[in-house]
């Protein structure tokens, strides 16, 4: 009888737990051992945000995991130990005969203290309620939408945030009074969706009446006067400001000996293994390189790599076909209307990612509603 470990209940870890059950006899054990008590996907916050739908409903507990033969320990887990195939936790040690590390990424913590000063972090979704109490007090001034540095999760998320809450401001009858701005460090608003892509997205801000400021590295943030200061001088004023801070794996990770110099597990990006049997790596957690940068830290990717090293480490374990990760996913773009475009391709191409941007229409927001229920009703429902 096997012990499978997965470490997360995110989109990595979800996938991996579910893959791991259908494959194993029925007598081994699969135990995922996550901090959180429950999931929900990434754009669940924006849509509270908008107004769309509550949080809540889009959320579920991972304790139904157990209704699914996956045994659920909620516990934060303090160190990996790669090489015994076990993990310290905040419930004692648990030992394993596999391990699938999904622990998500947290936030650059000189970020986080910026952030601390005034702004709220967009991403966080503790912050909602306060954010959402200041939405409801936006009647004039500025809101400032400000991704902070890379790499970030789901890069088109802070620009699906500004277009949908300028349109919730224009609902309320308030937008004419409320100047509507998002900075990014980056050249371009998506370059790993390359220049066409970035280009629409400006594009669809501009005509939404968003200012965008590219090349905008934030270098200071006075909550008192209400005042960013960018790197380059420029200083803008402030009503309401969210951040999006950049991603940093999380200590446990950063401190345990799969990960790289970065901080970061650099697996294999074909199967997901790691510098350790057994062991593999997927999600936010990891750094995959790609001809020009890296991997886009999103779901889909979480995701396809979890059920890719879920089979693999069966695999290790009893034989059997193994999988590898082409490099090809898709993200969602939303739009206001109920409109939702697609960029879609090879991540993995040479000498650069060859992805597309599909034009928005209202029967793609369908299929992103419906992908959200697929896995909350196939993981946890
Ligand atoms: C606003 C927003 C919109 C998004 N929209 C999309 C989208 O449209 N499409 C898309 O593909 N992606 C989207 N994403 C990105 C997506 O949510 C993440 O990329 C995805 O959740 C990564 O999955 P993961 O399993 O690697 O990590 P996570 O889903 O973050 O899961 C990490 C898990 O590890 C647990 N954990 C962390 N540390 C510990 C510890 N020390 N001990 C125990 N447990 C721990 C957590 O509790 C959690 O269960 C969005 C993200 C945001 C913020």
């Amino acid at each position: 009888m096997a012990d499978l470990l997965v470490l997360g209940g995110g989109f990595g870890g979800l996938a991996a737990a579910h893959e791991l059950r259908r494959r194993l006899p029925r007598g081994d054990q699969v135990t995922v051992v996550a901090m959180s008590d429950r999931f929900f996907v990434g754009f669940a916050k924006l849509w509270d945000l908008a107004g769309v739908r509550p949080l809540v409903d889009g959320t579920r507990a991972l304790q139904r995991l157990e209704d699914r033969g996956i045994r659920f320990v909620q516990a934060e887990v303090t160190a990996i130990d790669p090489a015994g195939c076990a993990v310290e936790t905040s419930e004692g040690r648990i030992t394993g005969d596999g391990m699938v590390v999904a622990l998500g990424a947290t936030y650059r913590p000189q970020h986080s203290d910026l952030v601390d000063a005034g702004a709220y972090n967009l991403y966080h979704a503790a912050s909602l309620p306060d954010i959402r109490t200041a939405l409801e007090d936006l009647t004039e001034g500025r809101l400032l939408v400000s991704i902070m540095g890379t790499p970030y999760l789901c890069p088109p998320a802070p620009y699906e945030a500004t277009l949908l809450l300028q349109q919730r401001l224009r609902d309320e009858g308030v937008r004419d009074q409320i100047d509507v701005v998002i900075s990014t460090p980056a050249p371009l608003t998506l370059p790993v969706a390359g220049p066409d892509a970035s280009r629409y997205l400006a594009d669809e801000l501009t005509a939404s009446g968003v200012g965008v400021l590219t090349e905008h590295h934030v270098s200071s943030i006075d909550g008192q006067n209400r005042t960013v200061t960018f790197q380059n001088g420029t200083v803008l004023d402030w009503q309401l400001m969210l951040a999006v801070p950049a991603a940093a794996p999380p200590p446990v990770v950063a401190s345990s000996p799969l990960a790289g110099a970065t901080g970061w597990i650099e697996p294999d990006r074909h199967t997901f293994t790691t510098s350790a049997e057994r062991v593999y790596a997927v999600g936010d957690c990891t750094l995959i390189r790609t001809a020009t940068a890296q991997l886009p830290k999103a779901g889909v990717f979480a995701e396809a790599a979890g059920k890719i090293a879920a089979t693999n480490l069966v695999s290790d374990l009893y034989g059997g076909d193994r999988l590898t990760f082409d490099g090809y996913g898709y993200c969602f773009v939303e739009l206001p209307g109920q409109r939702v475009a697609t960029v879609a391709g090879d991540f993995y191409a040479k000498p650069k990612p060859n992805v597309r941007l599909a034009p928005p229409d209202r029967a793609s927001f369908s299929a992103k509603q419906e992908w959200e229920e697929e896995r909350l009703s196939s993981w946890l429902g």
